[in-house]
């Protein structure tokens, strides 16, 4: 749920949530609408539906025990490396190494004297370095402390190496530069990005009776009439990636069962 969702909207919902499905198999056994309407606020409706499929295979794989093996981990289907490693020491204390975007930073920069501050070292290099540094006790503790100074102190743009605790062991203290990176672009209709309008076509799905059609769709969320090719080789574009994923029915214009 936070995956670039901030927490104090998790916090608001996720009650809510455990309330709709307190245990494993209650959300093992929820439909893709279900998870699609309770997911409403919460970022990207895929996840919602891996989620609920991990939770399946727990459930009849592992008698509804949350293994904890990264191995066993990922092979659950939506789990990547980060969530993992993230539940093997967290959830069970494991030494393992956990490595979000603010740990990579904190790692590169205390491994070899970074330039940039957009500067990260390979994969290969890092997980040699974590590996030599995370202790053997108290991982998790670790892990969140090296969390907590990538978030606030060691940041991306701004390392107040003044104020760090490890300053005296780190080869870029008040050396980093930043040169502001170039924004990816990514596929837009409208001036907005497609993920937007794709969010705004599930909103209406969820509240829908059925029957809404294409040119329905698109007026409510453009305010305008479909009159033209293009908008509706997009619209249909849309539908087709949202239908690919599982949150669109294959052949109606209403959420997937
Ligand atoms: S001294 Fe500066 S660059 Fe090094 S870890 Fe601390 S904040 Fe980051």
């Amino acid at each position: 749920m936070l995956q670039q969702t901030q927490a104090s909207r998790i916090a608001e919902r996720l009650p809510l949530f455990l309330e709709q499905f307190p245990t494993l198999p209650h959300l093992a056994a929820a439909s893709n609408s279900q998870m699609i309407r309770a997911w409403r606020g919460l970022g990207y409706n895929s996840r919602a539906l891996r989620l609920r499929d991990a939770a399946r295979a727990i459930v009849e794989r592992h008698d509804g025990v949350v293994p904890s093996s990264i191995e066993t981990l990922r092979a659950l289907p939506g789990l990547g490396p980060y969530t993992a490693a993230a539940i093997a020491c967290f959830a069970y204390g494991k030494r393992v190494v956990v490595m979000d975007v603010n740990v990579r930073r904190v790692y590169s920069r205390l491994a070899v004297q970074q330039v940039l501050t957009s500067d990260v070292l390979d994969n290969h290099r890092l997980d040699a370095f974590a590996q030599s540094i995370i202790p053997a006790r108290s991982s998790a503790d670790w892990h969140h402390a090296v969390m907590d100074l990538g978030a606030t102190v060691c940041t991306a743009r701004s390392p107040q190496c003044t104020q760090c605790p490890l300053s005296q062991h780190c080869p870029s203290k008040g050396a980093l530069r930043y040169v502001p990176k170039q924004k990816r672009t990514e596929p837009s209709f409208r001036g907005e990005p497609n993920r937007l309008w794709r969010g705004r076509i599930v909103d209406v799905l969820r509240t829908a009776h059925k029957g809404v059609t294409q040119r329905g769709l698109f007026a409510t969320i453009t305010g305008t009439r479909l009159d033209n090719t293009d908008d509706a080789a997009w619209l249909q574009g849309i539908i087709a990636a949202l239908r690919r994923d599982g949150i669109v029915h294959p052949t109606r214009l209403e959420l997937a069962d």
